[in-house]
């Protein structure tokens, strides 16, 4: 454990020395230093149709980080099989994610396979990190969705899909880990038509499985692709492709014969039993002609091509396996990517109409770098980037100077002269711009857009909402843990302060707040290992040794009635004269979705004599009361507000009017009885039978409420609700229930209301009375 430890620290060294001493153009691995500009050019711009920007995504320990890393090494882009249990490999290149095994940072690599550019973005695979996953399918064409072969779809990795399913991104299915002892195809195949609902397309079939496996048949070609191991360190560079024939194996031939048609049927909506949509018209056409009586003669280039518009349409989702640890399947999966995932310039971005040639570009990923600073990964997706040149952030409404632009291969990065539509890269010397980011070449360059997309959405009248509509920001939950964080002594608060904000950049599902009260900084974070790893970087990354205070549940507050209120503020300040009353009314909402942004409206009375510029005013006042409520200080969620009278002196200022509506709504919240709300959440429990009614009978400790318990093999899969306040270190317990056999998920659920009893004992152990 120890040894490993040291190697990954290692690592990150080299990586940063890396960093401070390119300063030249260098050239990709497998290219000479001294070949010309002109054809390294050729090579830092693909054409667009030849790029490839795909996601891999799956549950923890599918394999992901083991398959990347073959990709990168069968490019040629490192000279040796790293090895994940070995903390080694190139793109999960932070040292908690070595220790703990699971990839939290997302980090883009690039590497070119056969004539194709690949932008690999990694997506996180833990569950505290879905805001990370839902940031980076936003800068993906396609993705590659990695299955462990004895496990099926896991949890995981039915959240990451549904999220590619509301992105609409094309996506192939890898399983993985076909060499272990209970690896079913079939059974993965299964699992994926029914727990994900889509149409498998099976274009290849394993050879063997678990131990006898040793390589696959591409259904498409009917070509068997075999590795046969020289040695114990064989790579899997070297494998036979050639024709299966039926005096080979006449089973095998058959099975294909067979699988082969079934795909032409599915492809083309023949096979009655399969009752799957038609699929494609184009192939439906050759099928039904030229080749109806035997599918044989339809040549694999024009099935390729149907599977490609199916795939690309997102009707269905080609299948493949191998074993990434035993250097199976995985050229076979690169090539896969290239002939059926789209290109950028094959995907429709709705705010490309408004940029036409201008630049925009989106920040996906922001790293800090001890020598330069700030490094933020970019898309572009119109226009061009160059390196020494001013941009427009159009979140932060600043201008910003960009130094240099680098491609960020494997283990290296390239200095290059410009960045074209549809590629990824590394830009040096943006300071204020954090994950998730817009950026355009001016300030005039994004007002034109907004003007373009006002014309597209006429309903849209403010320029904010023009604005935001522009944006391609991602929506991120509320967090749902806290708890304060201190440096050793007050000399390094500032230290603190600057660690956090470069922090919150990287991670905007971070968020950092100060206790009015108490003058405390406050840690905000999506779930407990999320905290415990920000802590963890602060103290390596930043040197600063910091004490957390308890972790704590980000309650909500609402209410249980409706209620008036008036409020009067009477005050000289100097020679002038603030004069306010307001009069409201609060109402529980309904039926909508869990918010905390108050709905506003105004009496009739109040619309006609309200100047526009005091809306501003009564409304901050209101919001503000709603990120504290009354009786415990969480934020008030589902409330409706009506302003039912409000006058104003003219000399008041804007404060004041905020400041009294403020304190009538606090007034009115009171009197309408305040309901906490705690943080449901889904729990989904994998666990062997065995050990089944052990985590059962401790789930029932947690008031959990169980809601189904599904079969998975040989494990049992138990899906329940249960309050966040009860999960507190549940995974140490869940551990030791059942010696370290069973994985869980949490995701959040909604907000319920506490019964009466919890309440009270709630409201004694904030105010320490208990
Ligand atoms: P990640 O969490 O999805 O990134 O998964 P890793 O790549 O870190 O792999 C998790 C574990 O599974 C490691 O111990 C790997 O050695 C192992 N593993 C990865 N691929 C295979 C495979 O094809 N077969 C087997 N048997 N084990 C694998």
């Amino acid at each position: 454990k120890h040894v490993y430890f040291r190697k990954a620290k290692m690592r990150v060294l080299s990586v940063t020395q890396l960093n401070c001493s390119l300063r030249k153009y260098s050239s990709p691995p497998g290219m000479s230093l001294n070949r010309d500009v002109k054809s390294l050019r050729s090579v830092i711009n693909p054409h667009i149709s030849r790029i490839r920007n795909i996601g891999i995504m799956a549950h923890i320990d599918a394999g992901k980080t083991t398959t990347t890393e073959r990709m990168l090494y069968y490019s040629g882009y490192t000279r040796t099989l790293g090895d994940v249990d070995d903390g080694d490999t190139v793109t999960d290149f932070m040292v908690q994610e070595r220790e703990r095994g699971i990839t939290i940072q997302s980090a883009a690599v690039t590497f070119d396979w056969k004539d194709y550019r690949i932008n690999l973005i990694d997506t996180p695979g833990h569950v505290d990190f879905t805001v990370e996953v839902e940031r980076c399918l936003r800068v993906l064409d396609g993705a590659v969705a990695v299955f462990d072969a004895s496990a099926g779809v896991e949890a995981q990795t039915l959240t990451v899909w549904r999220q590619a399913d509301k992105h609409q991104i094309p996506r192939i299915c890898f399983l993985n880990k076909m060499d272990k002892t209970r690896a079913s195809f079939t059974y993965a195949v299964e699992s994926i038509k029914q727990k994900l609902k889509t149409k498998p397309l099976l274009l290849q079939l394993p050879i063997g499985e678990a131990k006898t496996f040793r390589g696959l048949i591409d259904v498409v070609t009917k070509e068997q692709i075999i590795w046969k191991p020289t040695s114990d360190s064989d790579d899997g560079k070297n494998f036979e492709r050639k024709l299966l024939l039926e005096a080979d194996d006449p089973n095998l031939f058959q099975e294909v014969q067979d699988a082969r048609n079934a795909l032409i049927e599915q492809v083309n909506n023949k096979a009655p039993l399969l009752k799957v949509a038609d699929l494609d018209d184009e192939f439906a056409e050759l099928v039904l002609g030229e080749h109806s009586e035997n599918f044989d003669l339809i040549p694999a280039d024009k099935l390729q091509s149907a599977i490609r518009r199916v795939t690309l349409a997102q009707k269905a989702v080609p299948v493949l396996c191998g074993s990434a640890l035993k250097n199976k399947g995985v050229q076979p999966l690169l090539d896969a990517i290239t002939m059926y995932l789209p290109a950028p310039n094959e995907r429709s971005y709705e705010f490309l109409q408004w940029y036409k040639d201008d630049l925009c570009a989106l920040a996906f990923k922001v790293l800090h770098d001890k020598c330069r600073g700030p490094l933020v990964f970019v898309r572009v997706y119109s226009g061009s980037l160059k390196p020494q040149s001013a941009v427009y952030n159009t979140n932060k409404d600043c201008t910003e100077r960009m130094s240099r632009l680098l491609l960020p291969f494997a283990d290296q990065q390239i200095e290059i002269p410009s960045l074209m539509p549809g590629n990824i890269a590394l830009t040096v010397g943006l300071k204020q711009t954090a994950t998730g980011d817009t950026i355009v070449s001016s300030k005039a360059s994004a007002l034109a857009a907004a003007r373009r997309a006002g014309r597209d959405a006429e309903e849209k009248k403010s320029v904010s909402d023009i604005q935001s509509l522009l944006l391609a920001g991602v929506e991120i939950p509320d967090p749902v843990f806290f708890c304060t964080i201190e440096p050793p002594s007050m000399s390094k608060q500032q230290d603190l302060d600057d660690a956090l904000s470069c922090l919150q950049r990287e991670d905007p599902s971070l968020k950092v707040k100060l206790d009015p009260d108490t003058g405390q900084t406050i840690l905000c974070g999506m779930g407990e290992l999320h905290i415990e790893i920000i802590h963890d970087r602060i103290k390596r990354e930043y040197g600063i040794e910091t004490y957390l205070g308890p972790l704590q549940i980000a309650y909500r507050e609402t209410i249980l009635n409706a209620a008036q209120a008036t409020d009067i503020l009477d005050k000289t300040v100097g020679d002038k004269r603030h004069f306010v009353t307001a009069e409201l009314e609060v109402r529980p909402r309904s039926g909508e979705r869990a918010t905390t942004r108050p709905i506003v409206k105004y009496a009739e009375s109040v619309i006609e004599t309200l100047p526009k510029e005091l809306q501003g005013a009564i409304e901050n006042g209101i919001t503000n009361s709603c990120i504290q409520g009354p009786l415990l200080g969480f934020p008030v969620q589902d409330i409706d507000v009506t302003v039912q009278s409000v006058a104003v002196h003219p000399d008041t200022s804007h404060t004041m009017v905020s400041a009294c509506v403020s304190r009538c709504m606090q007034k009115a919240l009171k009197k309408a009885g305040i309901q906490i709300l705690e943080p449901l959440m889904n729990l989904e429990i994998t666990v062997s039978e065995d050990h089944l009614s052990a985590a059962l009978a401790d789930l029932a400790q947690r008031r959990g409420s169980i809601q189904e318990i599904q079969s998975r093999q040989d494990n049992r899969v138990v899906i329940a609700a249960v309050p966040l306040a009860e999960m507190m270190g549940y995974s140490t317990v869940l551990r030791s229930l059942t010696s370290g056999s069973a994985t869980f998920t949490l995701e959040l659920a909604s907000y319920q209301a506490l019964n009466s009893q919890e309440q009270s004992a709630l409201l004694q152990r904030r105010m320490g009375l208990v």
